[in-house]
């Protein structure tokens, strides 16, 4: 008789997010005069930029001409995509070769399927709190996990310990979901013990592109030694509104060894087995955002959430609330006032101040008193939503 993957059993229901639509949803039925402000979003909500659409449609009508047309591309992505990447990680000094880049549908897949090339006796070090698929991708491969605890001590930006013994290690900079960034000593903290371990760093750079400060890094290739430890995986999600849209990218270096196996041969068979590559349209698409044309529209999306990043982040120094983020990031993460618990203060600003916002403890134990607002809303309701927070605070 069929078996199950029995691993399935051990994950944890995800009540975060339906549980804060239904409360949402209950608040304003019974309350509909009011104005509900959704703070707690991680989706973008500007659309996708001229330069974009542009080349989609171009590549729309090859797709109609049979001298144009395209059937099956390469699983690794089209060439011009992996050579706009190359060129891309080239203008802040990192030097790839462009088979080492592999165009995905996104990093959430990346994040997930990446982890076929490693054995199962492996074990995880996932930062707490944490960007909850990193958890859920392991429990149902069956890995042991173990916690690097995130807090306010640390800044949430926990560094190596002798007493973390994983194999694979996560570290997501700019933060999911405190918006926390690692320097690069920090980050070459990491390098340096995954090195010495023999271990791999699994890189998640979903929100490099609200990076500004030229002295934090991009990519973790930018901090020395990280060719032989690092996968760095990537998203065009937050960083030109693909969300809906779906393209990605991991890099996997050809200097990665382990078991004296090159990762990126394992990676590239993986891939060429089991996916399909990402629709021509699309990539026609991505490969707009690196020209400077699509490079300069994209950016006015970015500086248009980073200047409700910056209204938050302002507000917060007015109350004198402790947070995370909000500078070079599209979250902010904030200590709950007067010692609450999240999802208490969750139920608090829904009714007070009308504002929605997503409860720390979703992301792991160390988000309990805690709370995640993000900048991917429109300008006007962010100042309003900030207003109405300060007037409940102070
Ligand atoms: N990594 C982090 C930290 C994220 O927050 C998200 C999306 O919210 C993703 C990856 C997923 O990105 P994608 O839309 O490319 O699957």
């Amino acid at each position: 008789m069929l078996k199950i993957n029995e691993n399935y059993k051990n994950l944890e229901e995800s009540y975060l997010f339906s549980t804060v639509g239904r409360k949402i949803a209950e608040y304003s039925q019974n309350n509909p005069d009011k104005k509900i402000i959704r703070m707690g979003i991680g989706d973008v909500t500007r659309p996708l930029c001229k330069a974009v659409i542009d080349n989609m449609h171009k590549a729309v009508d090859e797709m109609a001409d049979s001298a144009t047309f395209k059937g099956y591309g390469p699983e690794q992505g089209y060439d011009f995509v992996r050579n706009s990447l190359k060129a891309y990680y080239s203008s802040f000094g990192v030097e790839l070769e462009a088979d080492e880049i592999f165009v995905s549908d996104g990093a959430k897949s990346d994040i997930a399927n990446i982890l076929d090339i490693f054995s199962v006796d492996n074990t995880v070090l996932v930062p707490d709190p944490v960007y909850p698929v990193y958890v859920d991708t392991n429990i149902m491969a069956g890995r042991k996990i173990i916690f690097a605890d995130a807090n306010e001590q640390n800044g949430f930006l926990p560094l190596p310990d002798e007493k973390y013994d994983a194999d694979i290690i996560y570290i997501c900079s700019p933060n999911n979901p405190t918006g926390a960034v690692y320097n690069k000593d920090q980050l070459k903290q990491w390098v340096d013990f995954a090195n010495k371990k023999g271990a791999v760093i699994l890189f998640d750079a979903a929100y490099e592109a609200f990076i500004s400060d030229p002295e934090l890094p991009r990519s973790i290739y930018q901090i020395e030694g990280a060719k032989t430890c690092a996968i760095e995986i990537c998203s065009l999600s937050k960083t030109a509104g693909f969300t809906g849209t779906r393209c990605g990218y991991t890099v996997v270096p050809k200097s990665l060894v382990f078991d004296n196996t090159m990762l990126n041969k394992l990676w590239l068979r993986r891939q060429t087995t089991k996916f399909n590559g990402v629709a021509y349209i699309i990539q026609s698409g991505a490969a707009a955002i690196f020209t400077e044309e699509g490079r300069k529209q994209i950016q006015e999306s970015i500086d248009y959430y980073k200047r409700n990043a910056k209204v938050m982040a302002d507000a917060f120094d007015e109350m004198g609330i402790w947070y995370t983020g909000g500078k070079n990031s599209p979250y902010i993460w904030f200590k709950c006032p007067d010692d609450m618990d999240s999802w208490d203060f969750f139920d608090k600003l829904l009714e007070e101040a009308n504002v929605a916002g997503t409860p720390g403890a979703g992301f792991g134990k160390n988000g309990s008193k805690f709370f995640r607002l993000t900048a991917f809303g429109n300008y006007e309701n962010t100042v309003e939503a900030m207003e109405r927070i300060k007037n409940m605070v102070l």
